[in-house]
């Protein structure tokens, strides 16, 4: 018999993918766009590639335990020590050890809203009691926070799916006055060019939580790191499963971690072409926009036609997320990862034509 609290945990809803819409209209897999999961649309260069192929030859044996060079490479690429750096199946793998390590049954979690659903699951599985302020446009106010108390507070910046950041000044004012362990979800702070990662020195109750899914595009081999005080960390490294990452993941995030520049100039075209669709997008009265310092757009649709809106793209081949009634967001809502030019201009096109 699985455990109550299982029965009513909501499941993570991971939107779907280009197979389901391969099985469902009989377009090809490799026609669809998917603008669902916030994925990098430009793939690692070639260097990455052959260290991925090299890795085979390796694939019979056991990872090093301590991952010691991808930690050495991290620490290079944020400044931050090794012993304050846990290494994750992902960044869910690590926000998933935060609440193990940190909570009990009960304790209180702190979720602002409208924010990333699988915090809830987590902090849900270890029973703890959640609340969940609501901030319109995710303007996390400091003040506020600190009313909730909170052993554990979620903070996401930029935020899935606003879009937008959680202010210097708020986040201090956080920081300074709780007791408990602020989590700042920084898996898209390298589409903003800004981080928290300074208060690092100032504030021991902060945990940045940050991925290899989004900038360095291998969302496929699951890596994410944790940057904290000593003590989370070697609670993270006590409970962590060993060999949690595959070797051929670890070797290839080490790689591309040498490769900063390409992974910046495809940076900076994703956000040029952000810039772009929001200018676009922006100019449809049937919209609200969200202005993002991400790699996606969320946006709310005037009107009531959630599912149509969605099947008419699906039927075209391109994947949106539709996120209408995700707790703390009145109204039809669609989250638009930005793809390539050319993906975008299928996406504009479509919308166009879903409007005349
Ligand atoms: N945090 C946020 C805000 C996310 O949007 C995601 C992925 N969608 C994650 C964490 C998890 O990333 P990863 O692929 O590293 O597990």
């Amino acid at each position: 018999m699985v455990r109550r609290v299982i029965h009513i945990i909501n499941p993570y809803d991971p939107g779907k993918f280009p197979e389901d819409l391969s099985k469902k209209y009989g377009i090809a897999e490799s026609e669809v766009i998917s603008l669902s999961s916030n994925e990098n649309p430009f793939p690692p260069p070639e260097s990455v590639k052959r260290v991925y192929e090299k890795a085979f030859e390796r694939v019979n044996l056991y990872p090093h335990p301590h991952y010691r060079d991808l930690k050495e490479g991290i620490s290079e690429y944020t400044g931050v020590e090794e012993d304050r750096i846990a290494l994750g199946n992902g960044a869910s793998e690590l926000l998933k050890m935060i609440c193990e390590v940190n909570l009990e049954a009960f304790d209180p979690v702190i979720i602002p809203v409208p924010g990333y659903t699988l915090y809830a699951v987590l902090a849900m599985l270890m029973e703890a009691s959640i609340r969940f302020p609501e901030f319109p446009g995710y303007d996390v106010k400091g003040d506020e926070i600190l009313k909730e108390g909170g052993k554990l507070i979620f903070l996401c910046s930029p935020n899935n799916p606003t879009g937008n950041l959680v202010k210097r000044k708020e986040l201090e004012k956080i920081l300074k006055g709780s007791e408990g362990l602020v989590v700042v979800d920084e898996a898209y702070t390298e589409f903003s060019k800004t981080s928290h990662l300074r208060l690092l020195k100032r504030y021991d109750n902060l945990i940045i939580v940050r991925s290899f899914s989004k900038f360095f595009s291998i969302a496929g081999l699951r890596i994410g790191y944790a940057l904290g005080n000593v003590e989370t960390i070697e609670a993270i490294e006590r409970v962590r499963l060993p060999f949690n990452l595959s070797n051929v993941s670890a070797l290839v995030a080490r790689a591309c971690l040498e490769e900063i520049e390409y992974f910046k100039a495809a940076r900076d075209k994703i956000v040029r072409e952000r810039e772009r669709l929001f200018r676009k997008l922006k100019g449809f009265d049937e919209f609200e926009v969200y202005p993002s310092a991400a790699n996606f757009i969320l946006v709310r649709v005037k009107g009531d036609f959630a599912t149509e809106f969605q099947e008419f793209f699906e039927r075209r081949g391109i994947i949106l997320r539709n996120i209408t009634g995700l707790m703390g967001l009145e109204g039809t809502h669609f989250r638009i990862t930005v793809g390539r030019e050319d993906q975008n201009d299928k996406f504009l096109d479509v919308l166009g034509k879903f409007f005349t």
